[in-house]
């Protein structure tokens, strides 16, 4: 009798399913927006990364739309090979403009921006450190290296110290990961001092701005500008599909380390460049950025009104709300089954938010984020629907 080499897979579900770890995907009609349609029924949108609101902006699809026309649907190669067209150096030129750096290099993805960067940044002789609740692209990142890596407890500046004093001299070079905003949290990194100790030690530090991008800072540059510490000699990484609205990734730094990463960066180099109408739709979006902070500002509005509404709220809902910086909103809940329930309830109340559970997260959590194109009656519709589902 033959063996099923693929049975332990069905197996392996089964046990996801137990766990109550089990994910499936909606689908979604229409255009990206406060309001989406799901299976007919209109859901305010409180589960999406799109900030600003651009992912469904005339102007940005216009972009997209023209881009297309001129230089077709795919980018047909790796850049390196096939070339690329002049909107991937003025996409490039742009982010660098953003973030005040020399240069930048667009991914194909954020997730593929960790990936290449930091396995091309350190290797098997070398030490990365890095916060404990850092994304997954960037803990994938540094596997894919060969470093050694070292945990720190998450936003702990002395026991990332501890680790530098410790283990710095025993490797060749070292090289600091973090977030600026958790994705998962809504923190934000101490990264003045994380900084400071970079500097210290002589280590590299490349930071994650994948929600920090076009939300923070007085130009929409990210948390590094807020946090005051643009030029402080860091490797950007952040993502186009966020507030940007597209699809890509980026490393924004010095012009050899933009160099460097074209020549040694494996998810650069062997994977076909950012199709011509995501590229011009992250051009258009970071034309907007910059010409209407106004946006910004209404996101922020809307974060300042949904989070008072919340602290106000009943004390069931007020006492399971994390420390926020950001329009990233989270809503402890005891476990996965529960968390699944309270998305339920939501969702039949016209609500989408994201109900996260572990492995994603350590502990079962609703996830809120704001949009600048949200209205108060949609904040107060979703703090109805916590206060009557979550009553203990
Ligand atoms: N870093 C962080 C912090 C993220 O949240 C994400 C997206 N979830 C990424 C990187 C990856 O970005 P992308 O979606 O462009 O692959």
């Amino acid at each position: 009798m033959s063996i099923n080499p693929y049975g332990w897979i069905e197996e392996s579900l089964r046990t996801i399913h137990r766990a109550k770890w089990y994910r499936s995907v909606q689908e979604i009609m229409g255009r990206p927006g406060a309001v989406v349609r799901i299976d007919g029924q209109e859901l305010i949108n409180f589960a999406s990364n799109d900030y600003l609101g651009l992912a469904g902006d005339s102007r940005v699809i216009a972009a997209a739309i023209e881009a297309t026309q001129l230089y077709g649907t795919g980018a047909t190669g790796s850049r390196l090979i096939t070339g690329h067209r002049p909107i991937h150096r003025e996409l490039e030129r742009a982010i660098a403009a953003l973030k005040q750096t020399e240069d930048a290099i667009v991914f194909s993805s954020g997730y593929l921006a960790n990936l290449g960067a930091i396995s091309a940044l350190v290797g098997k002789r070398d030490l990365i450190l890095s916060d404990q609740y850092n994304h997954a692209s960037l803990k994938n990142g540094a596997i894919l290296s060969g470093a050694m890596v070292l945990e720190y407890a998450h936003g702990d500046v002395e026991g990332l110290k501890f680790l530098l004093e410790s283990y710095r001299n025993a490797y060749r070079r070292c090289l600091i990961l973090t977030d600026t905003v958790f994705s998962m949290d809504g923190d934000l990194c101490p990264l003045s001092k994380v900084v400071e100790l970079g500097e210290t030690y002589g280590c590299m530090l490349l930071v994650d701005e994948a929600h920090g991008t076009g939300v923070f800072g007085d130009r929409g540059a990210g948390a590094v500008e807020y946090l005051g510490c643009t030029g402080r000699g860091l490797i950007q990484m952040g993502t186009l599909s966020k507030a940007l609205g597209s699809l890509g990734g980026y490393v924004a730094g010095s012009a050899a380390l933009v160099d460097f990463l074209r020549n040694r960066a494996g998810s650069w180099i062997y994977t076909t460049g950012l199709s011509p109408a995501d590229t011009a739709a992250g051009l258009e979006a970071i034309a907007i950025v910059n010409q209407e902070p106004q946006r910004r500002a209404k996101l922020w509005q809307n974060v300042k009104y949904l989070k008072q509404l919340l602290v106000e709220s009943v004390p069931s809902v007020a006492s399971r709300l994390l420390p926020s910086e950001s329009p990233i909103l989270c809503l402890q809940v005891p476990d996965a089954q529960t968390v699944l329930a309270v998305g339920e309830g939501l969702k039949a109340a016209g609500i989408l938010v994201g109900a996260v559970r572990p492995p994603t997260v350590p502990t079962s959590r609703i996830r809120v984020t704001v949009m600048a194109t949200h209205e108060k009656a949609h904040c107060e519709r979703l703090v109805e629907g916590l206060q009557s589902l979550l009553k203990s």
